[in-house]
């Protein structure tokens, strides 16, 4: 998928590193938000049965299960995901609308999806489901890495302008000794002595209902049937901690508690699994004089009441810059002026803009020079004379 910059879908891309070489470093692509209605192959005014169809078809032949292609188990995700979000009215409705970034804004974040598998399940129950085939293959199904966090703090203007950050995160990838297996290179795997190569282990537990039997993974091979000799380097985990740089967009609009998604750059997975995702929580700095409202900036400034009254033009700080305000005559205390286009981005849609909102506070001297003093109440009795006059 080629990146589109300022694509009002795009909530994250990344680059990677120039340095960065990796034996799957094919995976690692740029990418937008993924298109919901292209992803289930159905048209956008699909219906909800035309919906549910598309995803039964799809998800019967990507399930990990049956298709053992490398990405299929990757695509089943992206498929479950696609079919959540579009066979749910409301959540349709803010796709159509905001996109991924939208779903995110009505509190479900992109990474909140129902399990896969249990979606597929739900779905497939009194359909017969697959049936069978969660045997063997099941236990040497490929595991999807965890995700990984990370904290990012950004100032002020970082935040409302969106900023590009070389981020460094510690995270698991694979082991490059043993190319993932977990085994020492050169040994070959033998069979599993606590159960026999079976992958399961059956235990009785007496009762006085009667002796029950429960079958489980066995713990020592975690499924597999197989023992192997570890790999040195990494314990025979498989993978290894290690730190990547990499390039992270931050887009315009952000704010504190924003959570950005950047797709498979999590820990590795296991048996052959796909990566997890990145989350890269926001926290941003607060400025000394702008507040931030939302998409609005907060700002106060002092007039003196002889500039409320006679009306001037203040220098007034914005995001952009210094810029001229101009008070009118009469502007009375507590008045706030709009600085139309001059807040936050929307985030998503980076032509759209909230405003500044000036408060205006009209200040009144405590203390006067005589002179002052002299030329108030000449001013006071002008204005009883001009309300005698006016009855
Ligand atoms: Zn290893
Ligand atoms: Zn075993």
């Amino acid at each position: 998928m080629a990146l589109s910059n300022g694509s009002p879908l795009l909530l994250l891309n990344h680059v990677a590193s120039p340095n960065f070489r990796h034996k799957r470093a094919s995976r690692f692509v740029v990418r937008a938000d993924s298109d919901y209605y292209s992803i289930l192959g159905v048209s956008r005014n699909a219906s909800k049965s035309e919906i549910k169809s598309a995803y039964r078809k799809l998800a019967r032949s990507y399930h990990p299960d049956v298709n053992k292609e490398p990405g299929a188990e990757q695509k089943f995700k992206e498929i479950s995901n696609a079919y959540e979000v579009l066979s749910d009215d409301d959540k349709r409705s803010i796709y159509d609308k905001y996109g991924e970034a939208g779903l995110k804004g009505a509190g479900m974040g992109t990474g909140d999806f129902t399990n896969p598998f249990d979606l597929f399940e739900s779905l497939f129950e009194g359909f017969g489901g697959m049936g069978g085939g969660m045997g063997r293959a099941a236990r040497n199904r490929p595991v999807q890495g965890d995700d990984e966090t990370y904290s990012l703090v950004l100032n002020f203007k970082e935040a409302v302008f969106g900023v590009e950050k070389e981020i460094e995160i510690r995270r698991l990838e694979n082991c490059t000794t043993c190319e993932g297996s977990g085994a020492k290179p050169g040994t070959k795997p033998t069979t599993c002595r606590t159960c026999g190569g079976q992958g399961q282990v059956v235990t009785s537990a007496r009762t006085p209902l009667g002796v029950f039997q429960q079958v489980s993974t066995c713990s020592t091979c975690e499924g597999t049937g197989e023992s192997s000799t570890p790999c040195s380097t990494c314990g025979g985990d498989g993978r290894v901690r290690k730190s990547k740089r990499i390039s992270l967009k931050v887009p315009a609009g952000v704010d504190s508690g924003s959570r950005l998604r950047v797709r498979s750059e999590g820990n590795a997975g296991r048996r052959g699994g796909p990566p997890g995702d990145l989350y890269v929580f926001i926290e941003v700095l607060s400025d000394p004089v702008l507040k931030r409202d939302g998409t609005n900036i907060l700002y106060t400034c002092k007039v003196s009441y002889i500039d409320a009254i006679l009306g001037t033009t203040v220098k007034v700080p914005t995001v952009d810059g210094t810029v001229d305000l101009k008070i009118p005559a009469g502007t009375q205390p507590g008045t706030t002026l709009v600085m139309a286009k001059k807040g936050v981005p929307f985030l998503g849609k980076a032509n759209a803009r909230g405003d500044q909102l000036v408060r205006v506070q009209v200040e009144i001297p405590k203390r006067l020079s005589s002179e002052e003093k002299k030329l108030i109440e000449e001013l006071a009795s002008l204005s009883k004379a001009t309300t005698a006059n006016r009855r």
